[in-house]
Order: structure tokens, then C-alpha cells, then sequence
């Protein structure tokens, strides 16, 4: 066990009341943690939630060596849950490979969300759409100006309680991207580092100003295979059969998506990895057996989507309702996340 030392706060700060929207409230603790060459991770401790401060000239502020995870607590009758969440410890340290950031424990990484979590356990909102959203981060911090794998980093992690993202269930319209990628192959697509997001923010300049909410990308060679959408992966429904695109070097692999996949065939559906051409996609719903398509991720769950719009043309998904499928998945995955369905994959941790 790692020895984290707690500073706690003596300005608790009012709970929210009412509508909580997302990533706008921070609880009142948050865990920091440093890395030089000479101690390796030191330093474990919760203090008061609060700005940091660092050098003008830290290395991440300029070239963006940094990674990130977001997963969530959720609390129902008084008993507190985290999901999966070796997976993102796991990930993390797969995201820090690729930006050359040091290695973390996968064991401390989930104990010091655990010791976090806890401690501010009295934010996490009651009511089925609500949790408490935790985001663990790495950033490189040396204060040199030079273009260097940094020789110090900051681990942190920060809390926020969060309503339902786009509202549940709320079906958006997607834009299809057809120029601008946001992976290659043996680019950073498959780690969650920040530079990605940046590279993305164009893209959904261009789909909001189309009256989209998201964009969707294709593959970066060919602009012919469809990749994820936004930032969550993306789910077809095809004649009755559940497609997604195939994991690869440019496609982030969802805890999510990942855990809709073994749903899908609990419910004896057909599930396809595989490429996806957008060409298929379009004749699939311009023949009518395109019945759904959802985005998955750990801050909407499931994202339905009920159109899509293609070289200035609106094509409509489905009925342009949320689908039976994306409910029924939805209410599922969310049920066993609170621990109000049996979890029979063991994907539960009670903290
Ligand atoms: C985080 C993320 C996802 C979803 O991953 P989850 O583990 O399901 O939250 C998908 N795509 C991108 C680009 C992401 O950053």
C-alpha cells in the first residue's frame, strides 16, 4: 500500500442543488502526487481542492505532454461503486507509454482514486442519471522551454459530481468529417492525451455550426472507415446486427465500448468487429436496415444518434427516436454500474 498523507479542508463548500450539467463543480479534496528521476512517484497526498501553480514555462503548457482518464463513482443506498477501473489504471499506463510519460502503479492508481472518492464520498449525487466524475491526469512539468521528454511530472486527481451529459438518451445529430482525421495509424489515437482533443475542436466547430452536436471521423488514409465519433466509439445497428468498428491503432479503446460489447452478446445479439466504410453505412440506412447508431463512453454511457449528416445532407436513422437497443443497453449498463442488477462479469468495485 502506498502511504498518502490527508490534508483536509476547513471550508467544505456548499453542495449543488438542482440541475448539475458536468465539469463545471469540483468537490473539496483533490490527490497530487510527484515524480522526479531520483525519488520516482513521491509525495502521495490529499489536500484541499484548489488551483495549482507552476512555472509559465512547464513543458505541458507548450508541447502537451500529457495523459488523462475520466471514470466514475456512483452511490445508490448508501453503498458507493467504481466500474472497471483496473481498465483505465491499465490504459493509463498505455496512454503514458505512447507521450513518454513514467509508469504508475497500476495497484496505487486505484487506491488513491479509492482513498479520493471516499474521503468525498458525501458528493456523490443520489438519482439515476447523476454520479461523481473522476478524472485522473498526468502532466509533464519541467520548467525549460526546450523541446525534452520532461524530467519531472504531476499526477492528480480531481472530482465532479455530473448530471446526464447531452441530457440521457437524448438523441443528437452527428456531422461526417471528410476532411479533417483525428488519428493515424502510429499516431497517438490510441492514447488518451490531450493533443488529440485539440486536433478534434476544428471538427466540432464544424459540426455545431451544421446544427450537429458531434462529429464522426473516418480513418485518416482513406477518409473511407468510420473510426469513433466525438470522443466515444461508435455502435450500428444493422438488420438486427450490432457492428462496431474493429480496435486499431487509431481508435481509443473504450471501457464503455468494451462493456456494451459483452452486453450485446449476453443478449444474444450478433456483434461484428470489423471495418466500416461510410459508403455501407449510408446505403444501409438509405435501404432501411440501419434500425440504430449510438456513441459509448464513460460520460454519456450511450449517446444515440438519430441523424447524420453527409456532404450537406441530412440522412435520418431509424424512426429518429432513441432506439430499443440503445435503451435497453443504457438501462442495463447503468443498473449493474449502480449495483441495482446482478453483476455477473465482476465488474463492480465497492469502496
Ligand atoms: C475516453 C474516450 C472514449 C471512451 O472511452 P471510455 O473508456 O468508454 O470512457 C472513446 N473515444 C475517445 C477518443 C476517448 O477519449
Amino acid at each position: 500500500m502506498m502511504e498518502i498523507s490527508i490534508t483536509k479542508t476547513d471550508k467544505p463548500q456548499e453542495k449543488p442543488q438542482g440541475v448539475l450539467g458536468f465539469g463545471r463543480i469540483f468537490t473539496d479534496h483533490m490527490f497530487l502526487m510527484d515524480y522526479n528521476e531520483e525519488k520516482g512517484w513521491h509525495d502521495a497526498r490529499i489536500v484541499p481542492y484548489g488551483n495549482l501553480e507552476f512555472s509559465p514555462a512547464s513543458a505541458v503548457l507548450h508541447y502537451g505532454q500529457e495523459t488523462f482518464e475520466g471514470m466514475k463513482a456512483y452511490g445508490s443506498g448508501g453503498k458507493c461503486y467504481l466500474f472497471r477501473p483496473d481498465m483505465n489504471a491499465k490504459r493509463s499506463n498505455l496512454s503514458n507509454v505512447r507521450v513518454s510519460i513514467p509508469q504508475f502503479p497500476e495497484d496505487d492508481y486505484i487506491q488513491a482514486v479509492k482513498t479520493l472518492v471516499k474521503l468525498d464520498a458525501d458528493w456523490i449525487p443520489e438519482g439515476d442519471d447523476s454520479s461523481l466524475y473522476i478524472r485522473p491526469f498526468f502532466i509533464a512539468n519541467d520548467p525549460f522551454l526546450g523541446v525534452a521528454i520532461s524530467k519531472t511530472y504531476l499526477f492528480a486527481i480531481i472530482l465532479c459530481p455530473a448530471g446526464a451529459y447531452f441530457g440521457s438518451l437524448a438523441p443528437v445529430g452527428i456531422r461526417v468529417e471528410d476532411e479533417y482525421v483525428r488519428a493515424v495509424r502510429g499516431g497517438t489515437g490510441r492514447a488518451k492525451t490531450g493533443g488529440n482533443y485539440a486536433a478534434s475542436m476544428a471538427a466540432l466547430a464544424r459540426a455545431q455550426a451544421e446544427g450537429c452536436a458531434q462529429a464522426m471521423w473516418l480513418d485518416g488514409v482513406e477518409r473511407k472507415y468510420i473510426e469513433e465519433v466525438g470522443t466515444m466509439n461508435i455502435f450500428f445497428k444493422i438488420n438486427g446486427k450490432i457492428v462496431t468498428p474493429a480496435l486499431s491503432e487509431s481508435i481509443l479503446s473504450g471501457v464503455t465500448r468494451d462493456s456494451i460489447i459483452t452486453l450485446c452478446k449476453d443478449f444474444n445479439l450478433t456483434v461484428e468487429e470489423r471495418p466500416i466504410t461510410i459508403d455501407e453505412l449510408i446505403a444501409a440506412a438509405e435501404s432501411g436496415e440501419l434500425e440504430e447508431i449510438f456513441g459509448t463512453g464513460t460520460a454519456v454511457v450511450i449517446s444515440p444518434v438519430n441523424k447524420l449528416r453527409y456532404k450537406g445532407r441530412d440522412i435520418m436513422v431509424g424512426n429518429g427516436d432513441t432506439g430499443e437497443t440503445s435503451r435497453k443497453l443504457y438501462d442495463t449498463l447503468t443498473a449493474i454500474q449502480r449495483g441495482k442488477a446482478e453483476d455477473k462479469f465482476g465488474w463492480r468495485m465497492e469502496i
